[in-house]
């Protein structure tokens, strides 16, 4: 999860595009399962929640390291596509299939998932922390309702305020402006403005917020005494150096997380 839209396509290697996200996020989150403020039991949480049955097919566009459907795929037996523009995070996912045994059962594709509808309609089709993808949340529910049976269930993973900001403090946050997000009955709100209903809710905590803070400074360190001449060098260290005050200054009191299951009203 992180703010704002990421389009970096690089020229590498003479004549093949290379799909990536930028740098920064593929060093930050390297050793992340999960790129959000989920934390392992939350996952465990929804898909219980969601009372999944063995079979199931799930789509995940912005699937990152592939934690959710593979721990799915494990301990509820769905099949499933992820789809994810990090190399890195796409290549994690395949190694967390093989570790779990679930190879079989769940595929992941390094791509640009905007505008990605699948061949079969799936159960689920989810975006959790990525709604960029779609341009915002209403046009990443329109883009998973292309890939949804109908009766199916569309997984949204979004930021609220948990805390009403000011525009500084929202651009503490990561956000471009206050706007960027609602408060939680807002964002309620809008989804049955869009004719969906709320069918269930996992929210995260400020424990869950930590993990994946917390854990982008060790990441960073490591990597800054791995690769201390390396050109991203000054960039890494300027975000460590100041990233910790901002989290605990905005981000922790003020930003809320949760996923979002709608089913459409019929
Ligand atoms: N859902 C995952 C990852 C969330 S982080 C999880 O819960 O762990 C957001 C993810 O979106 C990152 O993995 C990033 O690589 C991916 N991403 C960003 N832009 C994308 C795009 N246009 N298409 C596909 N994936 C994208």
């Amino acid at each position: 999860m992180y703010m704002g839209a990421c389009q970096c396509i690089s020229l590498h290697m003479k004549g093949f595009p290379a799909v990536d996200i930028p740098r920064i996020f593929n060093v930050t989150e390297s050793a992340h399962r999960i790129h959000n403020p989920f934390t392992p039991d939350k996952f465990a949480t929804l898909g219980e929640a969601l009372r999944l049955e063995a079979g199931t097919s799930v789509l995940d566009l912005g699937s990152g390291s592939g934690e959710m459907l593979c721990t799915w795929a494990r301990d509820h037996g769905i099949v499933g596509t992820g789809i994810d523009m990090s190399r890195l995070f796409s290549e994690q996912a395949k190694h967390r299939a093989e570790e779990l045994g679930v190879a079989d059962r769940v595929t992941f594709i390094h791509a640009n998932a905007a505008g990605h509808v699948a061949d079969e309609k799936v159960d689920v089709a989810a975006c959790v922390g990525a709604t960029w993808i779609g341009g915002g949340v209403a046009g990443t529910i329109a883009l998973l309702a292309k890939s949804l049976r109908p009766g199916g269930i569309i997984l949204v993973g979004e930021p609220y305020w948990r805390v009403w900001p000011t525009e500084e403090i929202a651009r503490g946050c990561g956000a471009g402006a206050v706007a960027d997000f609602l408060a939680l009955p807002d964002l309620i709100a809008s989804f049955g403005k869009l004719d969906y209903d709320v069918v269930e809710m996992v929210l995260a905590n400020q424990d869950g917020w930590d993990r994946y803070e917390a854990a982008k400074w060790f990441t960073m360190r490591r990597w800054l005494d791995a690769n201390p001449d390396d050109d991203f060098a000054a960039e890494v260290r300027a975000k460590l150096t100041s990233e910790p005050w901002r989290y605990a200054t905005y981000t922790r009191d003020y930003l809320g997380w949760g996923v979002f299951a709608l089913m459409a009203r019929a």
